[in-house]
């Protein structure tokens, strides 16, 4: 058997023109991997449809064209140019006439051009998308390779035009994002509380930006029906930060009326914006994950703690169980017992590092971690709370998932190990598109943000 795939274009007028765009000749015997169609073979298919079809879309809209509208004359021919469209089925080139208005036409004397009406840009939309999609989730380099393996691209566009192309995506996602949290289309139905957990992260900087690194804000915001949004920012490049996070609360379903926790490490930057975007009453909350991470430190250092005699050995024990009482405390939200009781560990501990026996470099490193939990605990003591309790009742106490949010946002796509360094631009917008993709909303955000594309795209030399 051999076999012929062929694509019919029927016209207006009923004129038929048919294509063959793929088929295999016959063969003596069949193999397993002579059974349907191989990638390679859907790959030329695909390709082969693709020419054939947007030629004849050109062909067929420059026809309509051409015909004035006010006399039904047809417009005479100016010039002849043509004009190449990439696509996620790869590189077409089309003929792209223009015309000279229509002889009956005494107001408008502009040329026609209707390929670019159709064709504005030199890639479609879809593959702009998509490769803004896959270039946030991997280099662009192996976000290329990937979509190649699978689909009939063609020649590949230069790395630089791709990253370029997906940043204009980033900002025309922010700008709608700014734009679209002052309108009141916002149809989200009240929700009865929220849980806005935000952290800041740090990304290396490029060489010639100042700094070695740089803050990024990234926010995780949930509803009471589970609906989780994320979002993230460069603080130095955002535009309107508040406002788009404020953004992401209505569109949650936050009224002035919804309480809303905020939780946090207690650091001012991401404690403070969390408090301008909430439109509600606010409820700061250390996270638990932040000061269960602090007392862990402490307790990390108790277990190097000397054990040659039995008098280390039980000092050593006293210590690890004292850390847990600690650690107990604060869970239950007594911080004024907890200082205590890390007060009391200082002066004993101290006495320890004091000495000159082997204890004495344990006992400084004890004395100086439980010196930073007593800082970081009195500094924060009226954003602890009681988390045993909270945990009972399922409120929010922990932004662990944030901080997993923030490893996956940053450092899956930007950390060292790829030899990446950001400019906090580029790193912003980036995060634009990377949370729209991991939120699942980027088809919508892109076609939404299309209005305020500039477009044809041209690259940079
Ligand atoms: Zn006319």
């Amino acid at each position: 058997m051999k076999w012929r795939v062929m694509l019919e274009l029927v016209g207006p007028d009923g004129i038929v023109g048919v294509h063959e765009v793929g088929g295999r000749a016959a063969v003596a015997e069949y193999a397993p991997q002579m059974i349907g169609l191989t990638l390679e073979e859907g790959k030329h298919l695909l390709a082969a449809l693709q020419v054939h079809l947007v030629q004849a879309q050109a062909e067929d809209h420059c026809r309509r064209r051409r015909r004035c509208q006010r006399c039904g004359a047809q417009r005479p021919l100016k010039d002849q140019r043509s004009r190449r469209l990439v696509s996620l089925f790869g590189t077409v080139e089309v003929r792209a006439p223009r015309f000279t208005p229509c002889r009956c036409a005494v107001t408008s004397r502009r040329t026609l051009n209707p390929v670019a009406e159709i064709m504005p840009d030199r890639c479609t939309p879809e593959y702009e998308r998509t490769v803004a999609k896959m270039g946030s989730l991997l280099p662009y380099r192996r976000a290329r390779t990937l979509l190649a393996e699978f689909l009939p691209l063609g020649k590949p566009q230069a790395v630089e035009t791709t990253r370029q192309r997906t940043l204009r995506v980033g900002t025309r996602l922010e700008q709608e994002a700014v734009a679209g949290a002052g309108s009141k289309s916002v149809s989200a139905v009240a929700t009865k509380s929220i849980a806005l957990s935000i952290d800041g992260g740090h990304v290396r900087a490029a060489r010639q930006y100042q700094g070695r690194t740089f803050e990024v804000l990234l926010a995780q915001v949930s509803n009471d029906e589970g609906k989780q949004v994320v979002f993230a920012s460069v603080p130095a490049e955002a535009t309107s930060q508040t406002r788009q996070l404020r953004g992401v609360l209505h569109g949650l379903g936050a009224t002035p009326a919804t309480p809303i926790t905020i939780l946090s490490d207690g650091a001012d930057g991401p404690r403070s914006l969390g408090e301008a975007a909430s439109p509600g009453p606010t409820h700061h909350v250390l996270d638990w994950f932040h000061l269960a991470m602090r007392v862990q430190h402490v307790a990390q250092a108790a277990t190097s703690w000397p054990d040659a005699t039995e008098t280390d050995r039980q000092a050593g024990t006293r210590l690890t169980e004292t850390i847990e009482r600690i650690r107990w405390r604060l869970w239950h939200g007594q911080v004024e017992r907890a200082l205590d009781l890390i007060a009391e560990t200082v002066v004993t501990v101290g006495v320890a590092a004091d000495d000159k026996s082997p204890i004495a470099a344990a006992a400084r490193k004890v004395a100086r971690l439980l010196g930073d939990l007593e800082t970081y605990v009195s500094g924060q003591s009226n954003i602890i709370i009681d988390y045993a309790t909270a945990r009972r009742r399922e409120e929010p106490i922990s932004t662990a998932v944030t901080e997993s949010t923030v490893q996956w946002l940053l450092h899956r796509r930007m950390n060292a190990q790829q030899q990446m360094r950001w400019s906090p631009r580029g790193a912003h917008l980036m995060l634009k598109v990377r949370t729209s993709a991991v939120n699942g909303t980027l088809n919508r955000d892109y076609t939404v943000a299309e209005r305020w594309a500039r477009r044809p795209f041209w690259r940079a030399v």
